[in-house]
């Protein structure tokens, strides 16, 4: 049976699984302000959904 000739270093497997991190899930910046805020849901900040003013929060 074929076997690694080396042992894969720590470095190396970091490196492969940097682009594996944990996130928080359903969180974007919102296109309107910038803050983040859950997708799907009227920004908090700013009160806006989908390009409109959806909610006034002034
Ligand atoms: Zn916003």
């Amino acid at each position: 049976m074929a076997v690694p000739a080396r042992k894969t270093s720590k470095t190396r497997k970091r490196n492969r699984r940097g682009h594996i991190k944990l996130t928080v899930p359903g969180l974007a910046p919102c296109p309107n302000c910038g803050e983040l805020r859950k997708s799907h849901m009227v920004c908090p900040s700013c009160g806006y959904y989908n390009g409109k003013q959806a909610v006034e929060n002034n």
